[in-house]
C-alpha cells in the first residue's frame, strides 16, 4: 500500500525527547499534511467499518487525534479514556506500570454498555501496557475489545508484544 510509506515518511522523529535516549515519534507532523492524515484515518476505516462496531475509544492524548474521526466514518460513538481526575462523571480506573512509575487511565461509567462491540486506538504501541489497561476499563464494563489499532507499531517492540498475547492466552494477531 504506496499510502504506508507516506505516512511513514510524515512521521518525524525527535532524538532525546522527552528525555535521553528516547527517539520520540512525533505525529504532529502527520497531522499537518491533511492527506497524509486522511490516509491514515481511511486504512483503519476500512479494516474496521464492516465489523459492527459501536464504540471507537481513544486513549489521551495521541489517541483522541485519530479516533473520533475513525468513530465518525464507521458510524459508532467516541469515548474518551483519560488521565486520572479529568473526567468529571463517575468513573472507573485502570492501572498501568510505565518505565518509572505508573499510571492510570479512566472511564466514564455508563459510557458503553455490556455486550458492545469496541475499538481502541491510540497513536503508537511501545510495551503494550497503555492498551491493556484500556482493554481492561472497557471490559469490566462488559463491552468486547474487537481490536486496538495504533498508527505506529515499532518493530522491536512487535515480537515481545505478541508474546505478551500469547501468554495471556489471546489469539490475536499483531500485524
Ligand atoms: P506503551 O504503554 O505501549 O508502552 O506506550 C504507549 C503509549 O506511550 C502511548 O499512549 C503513546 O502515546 C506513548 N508513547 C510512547 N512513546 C512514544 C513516542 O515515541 N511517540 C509517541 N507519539 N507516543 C509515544
Amino acid at each position: 500500500d504506496p499510502r504506508l510509506q507516506a505516512i511513514s515518511d510524515a512521521i518525524r522523529v525527535i532524538p532525546h525527547f522527552p528525555k535521553q535516549g528516547i527517539m520520540f515519534q512525533d505525529i504532529t507532523t502527520l497531522l499537518l499534511d491533511h492527506k497524509v492524515f486522511k490516509h491514515t484515518v481511511d486504512i483503519i476505516v476500512d479494516r474496521y467499518r464492516d465489523m459492527d462496531i459501536s464504540v471507537v475509544a481513544g486513549v489521551e492524548a495521541r489517541g483522541f487525534m485519530f479516533a473520533p474521526s475513525i468513530a465518525l466514518a464507521i458510524g459508532a460513538k467516541f469515548v474518551p479514556l483519560r488521565k486520572p481526575r479529568k473526567l468529571p462523571g463517575e468513573v472507573i480506573s485502570e492501572s498501568y506500570v510505565l518505565e518509572y512509575g505508573t499510571d492510570s487511565l479512566e472511564m466514564h461509567v455508563g459510557a458503553v454498555q455490556p455486550g458492545e462491540r469496541a475499538l481502541i486506538i491510540d497513536d503508537l504501541v511501545a510495551t503494550g501496557g497503555t492498551l491493556f489497561a484500556a482493554t481492561k476499563l472497557l471490559e469490566r464494563l462488559g463491552a468486547e475489545v474487537v481490536e486496538c489499532a495504533c498508527v505506529i507499531g515499532l518493530p522491536e517492540v512487535k515480537e515481545k508484544f505478541r508474546r505478551l498475547l500469547l501468554r495471556l492466552g489471546d489469539q490475536g494477531e499483531v500485524d
